[in-house]
Parts: C-alpha cells; structure tokens; sequence
C-alpha cells in the first residue's frame, strides 16, 4: 500500500498511476470518488448551496468503482464519466461535498473496499493520514502554485495558457486549497517530494524507489 497525497493539481493522480503500473499494482483515486458524488448530485435538480449531505448520498448510489487493467475507475450509472468529472462545475463544487462527513465516510469505506482486492496505490488527501494510516510508503507531493496552474491548464486547455487565464487557474487552485485544507494535511511520517522541478518520469521514479526500499 502506498498513499500519495497533496494539494491540487500536484500531480497525484498521473503519477500514482505511474508508479502502480510500474510496480504491478492498482491505482484508486479518492477525488475521482468525491467528483462522482459531485457529479451525480449536479444531474439532479437543486442549487448547489441547499445540498444536504442526504440528498449528495442519495445521488452516489449510481457511482460504482470498478477494477480495470491497473486503475480502479469510478463510474456513474455503470459507465466511465471523466470529462464529466473533470470539468469546470464538477471542480466548483467538489469542496462543498467533499466537506460532509457522511460523504467522506462513503469514499473511505469504497477506497478500502479497493484496498481489500489487493495491492494498491492510493491518493488523495488524507490517504496517509486519516484512511490507511499504515500505509507502507506515504508521500506528501507539493508543486509551486505557478507551476500547478501551468500543469492544469495545459491538461484541460490542450495548449499553453494566456497570461489572464494562467493567473485565473493560479486563484481558483488556491482558493480550492483553502476550502480543502481541513482534510489536507501531510501524515508526520510522509516523504515530501516537491515536484515543481521535476517531469513527470523522475517524480514516479522517485517514489517507485522509494517503494522498492521499504516492499
Ligand atoms: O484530487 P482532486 O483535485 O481530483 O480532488 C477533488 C476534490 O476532492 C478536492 O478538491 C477535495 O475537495 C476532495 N478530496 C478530498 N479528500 C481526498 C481527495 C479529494 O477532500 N482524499
């Protein structure tokens, strides 16, 4: 088991799926569980400020985590959403669910349901923390801001960003770490790996080194 952890757009998802491919396990992504209740709830009616935790639960019961060749995918009514889950009102409102309890509670017993089905690499923000706290290798991934928003909007705009949406992305991802930060800690025993400087390839290599000392 590993944990991978960290702020927004730090680089989690991509390279817990290098390193769970590198090394023979599964990758579960925990914000890919907290967007699919987010997205769920956006398909039924309501004003995102009058969700009730109830009515969040409600929707998720169409979201089902299935194990593909490396990844767990999280879908929705049966079928892979992503571009769904990855669009802008998903990202507005994921913080909001993300904050009830009871939403937390559905996303940690369905990572752990993945755990069970054997060995895995998890991230998320309290992987290390709060829902595998034994886990063997935890790694805490920050990037500068800069270069966080940078990463993001050449992932979702497919090109380099204008100087006006660079510094709209850089804002939004702060804001979101703020809304996040009571659930967004580093565990004390997680490696701190900054990977401002580094490609993709030498942060999965890092951990996957990591990984082999302590397996
Ligand atoms: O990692 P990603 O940006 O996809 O996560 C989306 C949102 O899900 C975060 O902004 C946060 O609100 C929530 N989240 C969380 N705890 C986790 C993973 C994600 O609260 N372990």
């Amino acid at each position: 088991m590993i944990a991978i952890d960290g702020p927004a757009a730090s680089g989690k998802s991509s390279t817990a799926r290098a390193v769970a491919a590198a090394l023979g396990f599964r990758q579960a992504d925990s914000g890919a569980l907290y967007r699919a209740a987010t997205a769920a709830r956006l398909r039924v009616a309501g004003a995102p400020e009058s969700w009730t935790e109830d009515s969040v639960l409600d929707a998720a019961r169409v979201v089902s985590v299935r194990p593909a060749a490396g990844v767990f995918e999280a879908l929705i009514d049966g079928e892979v959403a992503d571009a769904e889950l990855r669009g802008a009102p998903v990202t507005a409102q994921v913080s909001r669910v993300a904050a009830m309890p009871g939403v937390r509670a559905w996303v940690n017993e369905r990572m752990r349901e993945c755990a069970a089905m054997g060995p895995i690499v998890v991230d998320g923000r309290d992987m290390g923390t709060v829902v595998f706290p034994g886990a063997t290798l935890k790694v805490w991934l920050v990037a500068s801001t800069a270069e966080r928003a940078r990463r993001r909007s050449a992932e979702l705009l497919g090109r380099m960003p204008s100087e006006e949406e660079h510094v709209l992305e850089a804002a939004q991802l702060e804001a979101r770490d703020a809304r996040d930060s009571r659930q967004s800690q580093p565990a004390a025993d997680a490696v701190r790996i900054d990977t401002t400087l580094l490609t993709p390839e030498e942060q999965a290599a890092r951990i996957v080194a990591l990984a082999r000392q302590r397996l």
